[in-house]
Formats: C-alpha cells, sequence, structure tokens
C-alpha cells in the first residue's frame, strides 16, 4: 500500500480545525477525491502483483501476508476516505497534516506486515520497489524534495531493522540480497527527491510568473483609470475638460428627455421636474490680460478663477467644466432659469472677490466673468447643441451689454 503522505487528504495546510468555508471545503474534498484515486489505482497495481504471482504459484507466498495485504488495504483506503470525507463534510475535526501522517505510518504498517509475514521473500522486495516507482510517478512533487529522502531514509532503516528482526524462511532473500534490494530502493528514493525538485522548481517558476503577471495586470488597470481621469480633466485647471463637459450635458440632456417623456405617458399635464440649465462663462478682456502680464500670469490666473468657480457651487450635482480657452461651463441639473440665474450670479462673484488685479479690462480693477444662461429641454425636439447655442448667445448678450453680468438669450441682463 502506498506510504505516500498526500495520498488521502488535502494537500493544503492547515493550522488547526476551523470551521471550512465552502470554497476552502470543495477544496479539501477535490484534493481528497484525488488522493483517493490514485491511493486505489496504487493498491490495485500491488493487489493485481501478489494475486497474479499467488495464482500462479509464481512466489509460493504465504496465505496470511497475502490476506493481509489484499484485505487490508482497499478495507483501510475506503474506510479511511469515508472518515475524512465524513470529517470535511461536517467541518469537524479534520486536519489535513494529521490525515498525512495516520495514512503514510498505517501504509508503511500493512507493506511492513505483509513483508514480514512473507518473510522477505524476492516477491515482497520487487512490490516494496514497485510501490517507490509508483509513489514517483504519482506524488513526487506533492511531498517535496526533503521530504521523499526523509521518507527514503525512515523506510530503509525501518525494513533493514524488520529483515533483521525476522527469521528467515526457505524463500527469504539473503542478506547481501536485501541490502541491494535496500540499495535500489534507496536509489529510487533519490530519484523521487530529484524529480520533486525539479518539479518544485517548476511550479514556483510558474506562480513567480502568474504572480508577476497579475501584477503587471493591476499596474495596467490603475494607468488605464489614471489615462481615463486625465483624458476627462483639463491639465491646465484641473476641472472637467470639454470631451468630459460633452459626455455630462449629453448625458443629463438625455435623463431628462427620458424623464419628460416618462412624466407624459403617465399625465396629460405638463411635468413639472425634469429640468436641466446651463451655464457658459467667459473671462472678461482676457486677451488683455495675457497681453499685459504675460500668459504665464493668465495660466495662473486661469487656474484660480476656475478654483473660485468650483468653489461657487454648493450642489454635488453641479458640474463644471472648462469650454475652451477662457471659456467655462457649468452644467445644473435639476435646476431652472431662476435657479441657474443665482448659481451663475454666485460664481461671478466668487471670481470678482478674488480681487485678481487687471490692468487692460474696461470693466473695472480686476478680473471679471460674464455668464449666459439657459435651460432645456425648451421643446419636444431640443436638442444639446440648441441648448448650448442659447446659453452661449445669453453669453454674447452679457458681453454686449457690458460684461460682469449675467444674461439670458431671450430676455434682458438679469444683473
Ligand atoms: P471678451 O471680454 O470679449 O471675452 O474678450 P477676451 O479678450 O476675453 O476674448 P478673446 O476671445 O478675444 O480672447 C481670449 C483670450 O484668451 C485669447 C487667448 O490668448 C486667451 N487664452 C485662451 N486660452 C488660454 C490659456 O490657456 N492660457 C492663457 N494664458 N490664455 C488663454
Ligand atoms: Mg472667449
Ligand atoms: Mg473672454
Amino acid at each position: 500500500m502506498s506510504a505516500d503522505p498526500e495520498a488521502m487528504p488535502s494537500a493544503t495546510p492547515a493550522p488547526g480545525p476551523r470551521p471550512a468555508s465552502p470554497s476552502r471545503r470543495r477544496r479539501q474534498l477535490a484534493n481528497l477525491n484525488r488522493g483517493f484515486a490514485s491511493e486505489l489505482l496504487h493498491n490495485a497495481w500491488v493487489v493485481v502483483c501478489v494475486l497474479v504471482a499467488f495464482r500462479l504459484g509464481l512466489a509460493g507466498i504465504e496465505p496470511l501476508a497475502a490476506t493481509v495485504l489484499i484485505v487490508g488495504m482497499p478495507l483501510w483506503a475506503v474506510g479511511y476516505y469515508l472518515v475524512c470525507r465524513h470529517q470535511i463534510l461536517t467541518s469537524r475535526h479534520y486536519r489535513p497534516r494529521l490525515a498525512v501522517s495516520v495514512v503514510t505510518l498505517v501504509d508503511s504498517l500493512i507493506l511492513l506486515s505483509f513483508i514480514v509475514l512473507d518473510r522477505f521473500s524476492w516477491l515482497s522486495a520487487a512490490i516494496m520497489i514497485t510501490s517507490l516507482v509508483l509513489n514517483m510517478v504519482f506524488f513526487a512533487e506533492a511531498m517535496g524534495a526533503r521530504g521523499a529522502i526523509l521518507r527514503t531514509a525512515a523506510l530503509v532503516a525501518t525494513y533493514g531493522v524488520a529483515f533483521l528482526l525476522t527469521p528467515s524462511g526457505p524463500r527469504s532473500l539473503s542478506g547481501e540480497q536485501f541490502v541491494l534490494v535496500l540499495l535500489v530502493f534507496a536509489v529510487v528514493g533519490l530519484m523521487m527527491a530529484v524529480v520533486a525538485h525539479n518539479s518544485q522548481a517548476k511550479t514556483r517558476q510558474i506562480v513567480e510568473l502568474l504572480a508577476r503577471q497579475k501584477e503587471y495586470a493591476e499596474q495596467l488597470s490603475r494607468y488605464n483609470a489614471e489615462l481615463e481621469k486625465a483624458s476627462l480633466q483639463d491639465g491646465l485647471t484641473g476641472v472637467a475638460n470639454r470631451r468630459s463637459f460633452d459626455r455630462m450635458l449629453a448625458g443629463e440632456f438625455g435623463r431628462v428627455e427620458r424623464h419628460r417623456i416618462a412624466s407624459s405617458s403617465r399625465t396629460a399635464s405638463k411635468p413639472q421636474t425634469g429640468r436641466l440649465s446651463l451655464v457658459l462663462l467667459d473671462v472678461d478682456h482676457f486677451k488683455a490680460y495675457n497681453d499685459h502680464l504675460g500668459h504665464l500670469a493668465g495660466d495662473d490666473c486661469l487656474r484660480r478663477v476656475a478654483a473660485a468657480m468650483q468653489g461657487a457651487l454648493l450642489r454635488p450635482s453641479d458640474q463644471l467644466a472648462r469650454y475652451g480657452g477662457e471659456e467655462f461651463a457649468v452644467v445644473l441639473p435639476e435646476t431652472d432659469l431662476d435657479g441657474a440665474k443665482v448659481v451663475a450670479q454666485r460664481v461671478l462673484d466668487a471670481v470678482r472677490q478674488l480681487e485678481i488685479e487687471h490692468p487692460g479690462s474696461s470693466v473695472g480693477p480686476f478680473v471679471t466673468v460674464s455668464a449666459g444662461i439657459a435651460e432645456g429641454p425648451s421643446s419636444e425636439d431640443d436638442q444639446v447643441a440648441r441648448l448650448i447655442a442659447r446659453a452661449d448667445e445669453g453669453l454674447y448678450r452679457a458681453k454686449a451689454a457690458g460684461r460682469a453680468r449675467v444674461a439670458v438669450s431671450d430676455q434682458r441682463s438679469v444683473a
């Protein structure tokens, strides 16, 4: 029978009994089933060897020895499998390492009883060797190089002592022959250790490669997230850029449209909610500002103006963007024209209160901003572009009326 430590239980070590999660239990059961299948295959090989030798009368095998092996091995394997399975399913008392040790010990004892009962015949020696080779084929990696060496040494010592203590029979190997068998045993054990070492090194390499691949994938997704953020942010002021503005305005416009359609299908009356306002803002005489103070000062001014505008927006849903050059836009969801006027005026005041000196302004000593506002959708076939055009018209009116004020496209200046 196999003396392999990983044959029956899970290969996953556990510090002690603890309630297993469903996924951990599934993993333990899968490992147990795999180990049990290998164990059965291994046992079948040894049993078939004995049966064939017994049947053909090749080795004149001791009937008691054969019975111990043929009955003991399958009974032990099935019984222990059922115990481990029950322990895993009830999540109690299952210790993979303990199970490994018990399997190893009992496997070795059954095989040793067979060899002793058969008085160290050539058949029992052959079964010892083939058992080890089978172990190597199935379990070298799971045992590890150190485990393979330790186990081979322990088995060689145990079998050697057993040989010395067992009275010889008519078919017993001679002392020299048995030393030769132990030598072959030891060489196979060392080969097993080398295979285990190489196999573990390869596994380590694969694990390392997978970890590195995972790290690269995470780095890539971080870069992608940064790239996505950068692609929606204005480099100079840090507020949303034009691309982002186009997206959010289209998104809000669509939302209001959907809301309007849904409300009108529920009631025949005009819907009262689902509003959206847009404010376009433009720094007054900014060309003159640049001309007087230089582009670097102009950039700095734009940064401060953007920050002041952002600070003047109180609702988290109000969204500021740099529309282009010295122009900004604010999207105001769920806000009508009156509300937009209030917000726009607050933005204008915030910029004015910065008191950034403007040597070339006709409006006053400090930097000021003009605003045009519009509400939408104003009709069933209204479009985003028309909403922007209306706000732009309002801005034009504010400029024409003397700047530093808020205006609506089809109304008089309101500030
Ligand atoms: P108005 O009051 O009519 O808006 O006059 P204006 O001078 O502000 O308008 P105009 O469109 O003539 O000039 C806009 C100026 O804004 C011209 C351009 O050099 C400047 N500008 C646009 N983008 C930037 C920028 O990123 N940095 C700096 N420093 N200046 C910019
Ligand atoms: Mg402009
Ligand atoms: Mg301007």
